[in-house]
């Protein structure tokens, strides 16, 4: 029952066996790292001297779990029904695979193939007794935020300089100035996704700290790809009079990039853009560094910690700010069991109707990062030039969902290059679709839903 039209319905989606494609490249390298990860991880954990005899012994059988799930990647073995781990969605997402059809790990629909992995690796964990509620990516997400310390103290010695210090909201005639801290922060918190875990592999530290350095992200400006930060601005101020304006962030990753997410709300809320936040968080570990709910805490137990951020200062004057946004409910999290599907959000509507209509009652929904943007655009292998609202499907024309997408460009599907000749020039410069891919290059797209 597509509620797509035409047009949608005739671009296909990528799928794993596209030659030259993201989607290939990662289903054969990436996907059996990321496994081993967990393997590794589970090892470790199961080693510590406080672990107890049966969580021990259970966890041999969860390693055995996931080396069969890892080969049935390298070998191609087909996908198959999930096993019932107790959990409600289980026949869903079989319905879904039964529609697909006969496929396997290197012949399937990328985002369905890879939300499918990340769910059968927390079945595995589901129908254990002791790991159920262990996230296997844990680890990995607090060391990278360990190692942002120096771009975490930074942002804190920037925020309470240049936006808490000018309560810019009261002044008159400062809207140069206004417009110009929305776009450094909307920039902020569009580059912290550059700390993306599940594309570690293809970075080093100092591509990291580099893309994290204020100098990174003023050059990188030019390579937002579309760029409709001015219609954000112009949709912004033509709309300040609303009493309500609760903006919704549907997160990606956590560490530093939620550090940058959450710095991003209390500066919406400070400046007077937004009324309350609503963070959208993913239930279950999902695509390595996606933010579950313990990693909100886990952050919070981190900033608070001299241990980890000595020079202290300015955090010391943060703190208790971004404290009290939680505490008084002015910035909430949330989270819905769509999020950790492997529906596109073309989808939504059918699927997640009440999910829908709290969106569509969003004064702005905010998408962060390179899958949102996946299933915003049904990961279609849409023309570059197609317009982000002809993308969007059911969420773009009349759906009433105003929705910015902030991504940097980690897989196949980029829309909304103004013209064929931008996307030659791109090509040139950045040949083998390296602008789509590398994490280099970025959109912020908007669309009113008119
Ligand atoms: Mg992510």
């Amino acid at each position: 029952m597509p509620s797509t039209t035409m047009n949608t319905e005739e671009v296909r989606a990528v799928w794993t066996s596209e030659k030259g494609s993201m989607a290939k490249q990662t289903a054969e390298n990436r996907w059996p790292k990321i496994i081993q990860g967990t393997i590794d991880g589970i090892c470790e954990a199961a080693a510590a001297g406080d672990v107890e005899e049966q969580k021990r012994v259970e966890s041999i059988a969860i390693r055995i779990a996931l080396k069969h799930l890892k080969q049935g990647i390298e070998q191609n073995k087909p996908l198959t029904p999930l096993q019932d781990d107790g959990k409600l969605d289980i026949q869903q997402w079989n319905k879904q695979l039964a529609e697909i059809g006969e496929c396997s790990w290197a012949n399937c629909p990328w985002l369905f193939g890879e939300c499918y992995m990340y769910r059968s690796i927390q079945s595995i964990l589901n129908s254990s007794k002791h790991w159920q509620n262990y996230d296997v990516f844990k680890r990995q997400k607090d060391s990278t935020f360990v190692k942002s310390r120096a771009a975490v103290e930074e942002l804190a010695r920037r925020y309470m300089q240049i936006v808490a210090d000018n309560p810019l909201a009261q002044k008159e005639g400062k809207e140069e100035a206004k417009k110009l801290l929305f776009i450094e922060m909307t920039e902020i918190a569009l580059w912290g996704n550059a700390t993306d875990l599940s594309l570690l592999a293809n970075l080093t530290l100092e591509d990291l700290q580099s893309l994290q350095g204020r100098d990174a992200i003023r050059k990188s400006q030019r390579n937002i790809v579309d760029n409709d930060i001015e219609d954000v601005w112009a949709y912004l101020q033509r709309t300040t009079g609303q009493a309500s304006r609760q903006i919704d962030i549907i997160l990606d990753n956590a560490g530093f990039e939620l550090f940058t997410d959450v710095l991003y709300a209390a500066y919406l809320l400070d400046a007077g853009v937004a009324t309350s936040v609503r963070l959208h968080v993913k239930e279950f570990p999902w695509f390595v560094s996606d933010v579950t709910p313990p990693d909100i805490e886990s952050l919070f137990y981190h900033l608070d910690s001299s241990e980890y951020f000595p020079r202290h200062e300015y955090l010391e004057q943060l703190l208790p700010r971004l404290h009290e946004y939680f505490r008084s409910g002015a910035i909430t999290t949330t989270s819905d069991p769509f999020w950790t599907t492997a529906f596109s959000f073309h989808e939504m509507l059918s699927r997640a109707p009440a999910l829908f209509e709290e969106l569509q009652k969003s004064y702005l929904v905010i998408s962060k990062g390179d899958l949102n943007y996946r299933k915003l655009t049904r990961d279609g292998m849409w023309p570059h030039t197609t317009t982000y609202e002809e993308a969007l499907g059911p969420l773009g024309r009349q759906s009433g969902v105003k929705i910015l997408a902030l991504r940097t460009n980690k897989s196949d599907v980029c829309v909304g290059i103004q013209t064929q000749a931008k996307v030659d020039a791109l090509d040139e410069e950045a040949p083998d679709s390296a602008w789509i891919r590398n994490g280099k290059y970025a959109v912020i797209s908007f669309n009113e839903g008119k």
